[in-house]
């Protein structure tokens, strides 16, 4: 269908819009519309006549009353084509509070309801599994990492703290990869969720000196598949589901050391990340992948024949306006 094809041209790029709920009642909505197409219209609060209207395009827009299975529907073909052998990436953008946890993990507490795309990707990937065990035998295994000020740490080690990880190059599936990260096999949805309540922990444990430090790393869980099929053909690929660190522009007048040090990692991290994405787009021929460690890291699901997925995420209430642009800009550029 045209819609394949459209993406094929974009080299299999493409990026969803997702807007949550308003949660103050006395601040003013500024989502003017949102439409089927993948149309998304904001308007300005300073100047909320005709001109004040901001107008942007995606593959799809979720709005605010959209659930986690409407939003996982349309990344199921995603996830599908991992057991096909493809390597596929999904990351979640946008400023603190804007909602990427809530898309990748769910809400905070680890309840049944409303689990995001990390546990419904990996369910579907058990499905998936099970309905072809006659012809493949799949193998299942997630690393859990964390990137922060470009350190690599291990989420799932029992001593996370002590272990900085090196990227190195893999020759099994010629890009990059973290050896000495953790590595576990899982076999069914429940030994993920603990894995990933571990992984939640440790993230949250490290906090102790820097405040809410979740917002500013890259979390990255990391899904390797190995199948084998009858006449012993191999296949093997990954996703990585990367929930990013708020996009929030800091004021450098008012930051200062580990804050300011914080900031300019993160700024550069998601400005690299936007040149490799853009010049994929474009089709470049050099593509800058050993600009930042989440790049290199993720330099064998960016480009070739893998799979971008990337959740622009924006906050509805008007005092947002700046961010929720700069976000929506962002993400426009690169899709
Ligand atoms: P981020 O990870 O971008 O900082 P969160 O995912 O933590 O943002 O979202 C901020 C708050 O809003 C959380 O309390 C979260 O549960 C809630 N939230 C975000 N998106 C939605 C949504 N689509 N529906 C309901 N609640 C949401
Ligand atoms: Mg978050």
């Amino acid at each position: 269908n045209l819609y394949n094809m459209v993406q094929d041209l974009k080299g299999n790029i493409r990026v969803y819009c997702r807007i949550r709920p308003s949660f103050s009642p006395e601040t003013k909505n500024m989502i003017d519309f949102i439409g089927e197409d993948g149309t998304l219209v904001i308007l300005d609060p300073l100047r909320p006549q005709k001109e004040g209207k901001k107008v942007f395009q995606f593959n799809r827009v979720f709005g605010p009353t959209a659930t986690q299975d409407e939003v996982f529907k349309d990344t199921q073909p995603l996830i599908r084509s991992v057991m096909d052998g493809y390597n596929v990436c999904i990351f979640a953008y946008g400023q603190t509070g804007s909602g990427k946890t809530h898309t990748m993990s769910g809400p905070p507490g680890g309840s049944m309801k409303d689990r995001g795309i990390n546990y419904l990707a990996l369910n579907y990937l058990f499905q998936l599994s099970n309905k072809r065990k006659d012809v493949i035998n799949y193998d299942i295994h997630v690393q859990m990492v964390e990137i922060y000020n470009e350190q690599v740490r291990d989420l799932l080690a029992e001593d996370s703290s002590t272990t900085k990880l090196e990227i190195r190059s893999c020759t099994s599936d010629n890009g990059f990869c973290l050896p000495d990260a953790t590595m576990r096999t899982v076999k069914s949805t429940t030994e993920v969720l603990n894995l990933m309540k571990f992984g939640e922990v440790n993230r949250a444990v490290s906090s102790t000196a820097i405040n809410n430090r979740s917002s500013r790393s890259h979390s990255v869980l990391t899904v390797h598949v190995h199948g084998e099929d009858i006449s012993g053909n191999i296949l093997r690929s990954c996703l990585h589901l990367v929930d990013l660190a708020g996009s929030e522009r800091v004021d450098k007048s008012e930051v200062t050391g580990d804050r300011l040090k914080e900031a300019q990692y993160i700024n550069k991290s998601l400005s690299c990340l936007g040149d490799v994405i853009m010049a994929l787009a474009q089709k470049n021929s050099h593509i800058p992948y050993r600009n930042s460690k989440l790049t290199l890291l993720l330099q064998d699901s960016l480009g070739g024949h893998a799979k971008t997925l990337m959740f622009a995420h924006g906050s509805p209430e008007e005092d947002s306006f700046g961010e929720t642009v700069s976000t929506l800009k962002f993400a426009q550029r690169v899709s």
